[in-house]
């Protein structure tokens, strides 16, 4: 179904925190420049129907990211590639009028971060079960989806990539190898953190993304940071620009400053509004990228 993968080559985030170049332009945009001090560990070559794990995934899961409806009404392998390859940004503003966009949002962030609850912010409803826990509660892959401003958001809710997500010799496994080779891809991975503790397990989580993905999905990636409440009215803003982390202030920068912060315990109002501001968030993204989803290839 989807072509073999092949690996983006871009700026890396390692798990100390240090970059393996200096943040270019290019590497800000996800772009290769083909160096090959910048390939990351590879993910397998596969095919999204080739394996008995890929049909469990898609059956068990009802993972519809995949199966998109053409107008014939006969799944399409590549629609919103399709519909947007080779537009310009102008003929891609003008088709998004004339056309429902659906958007793929792919959570993803260490147990306990708040991807969950984040979820079901977006959505609007406890689509996820999101609660403390001393254990990883998501243990497999789901997703909801919702209408907002003539869109049509897919959520796809994630489970620890750390402890499932690559295996000893750096490849994506199971059903994160999957994901990652689905076609399309996502439009945006959310990467969430708990506001304050950006700790190793993020950055080793920023790694793993990589690792699956390709180094160029932080092209595609918005950082959302969980309980905004915590700022207690101070702009998010200026708590990065302050930040002493320094592996936050990297990431925040190979992330071209895409930032938003949620708090999952707001009111509609405010859900409404930190919702509207993720989407002028992800707005950027598919201007930059025409309106396409993240892929390998690309
Ligand atoms: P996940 O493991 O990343 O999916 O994390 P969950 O969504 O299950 O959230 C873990 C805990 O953090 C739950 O108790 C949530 O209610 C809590 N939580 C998540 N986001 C927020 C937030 O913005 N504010 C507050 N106060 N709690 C949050
Ligand atoms: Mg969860």
């Amino acid at each position: 179904m989807s072509p073999s993968c092949s690996n983006a080559s871009d700026a890396t985030f390692n798990s100390s925190g240090h970059s393996s170049q200096r943040p270019t332009e290019s590497a800000l945009k996800g772009e290769s420049d083909d160096s090959p001090e910048d390939l990351v560990l590879g993910a397998k070559s596969q095919d999204y129907s080739s394996g008995p794990v890929a049909s469990r995934v898609v059956e068990d899961e009802e993972f519809e990211m995949i199966l998109e409806d053409s107008p014939t009404g006969e799944p399409s392998q590549h629609p919103t590639q399709d519909l947007w390859a080779g537009t310009t940004a102008l003929q891609y503003l003008q088709e998004k009028e004339k056309t429902q966009e659906r958007l793929r949002l792919l959570l993803v962030g260490k147990s306990g971060s708040g991807k969950s609850a984040t979820g079901n912010s977006i959505l609007g409803r406890e689509a996820f079960i999101s609660k403390l826990s001393a254990r990883p509660v998501t243990m497999t892959f789901q997703h909801g989806c919702r209408d907002w401003a003539q869109k049509e958001l897919q959520v796809m809710d994630t489970p620890d990539i750390l402890s499932s997500g690559v295996s000893r010799e750096g490849a994506a496994q199971g059903p994160w190898a999957d994901i990652a080779c689905c076609t399309p891809g996502p439009h945006a991975v959310l990467l969430v953190s708990q506001l304050g503790r950006f700790t190793q397990e993020d950055q080793e989580v920023v790694r793993r993304l990589q690792e699956v993905f390709g180094v160029g999905i932080l092209a595609h990636t918005v950082l959302v940071f969980t309980r905004k409440e915590d700022l207690e009215g101070g702009s998010l803003e200026e708590y990065l620009k302050d930040t002493d982390n320094q592996e936050l202030a990297l990431l925040d920068m190979f992330c071209a400053r895409r930032h938003c912060g949620f708090n999952n315990r707001a009111d509609g109002a405010g859900q409404e509004a930190q919702l509207a501001e993720l989407m002028e968030t992800i707005e950027v993204i598919l201007w930059e990228h025409e309106g396409r989803p993240y892929s390998k290839e690309a």
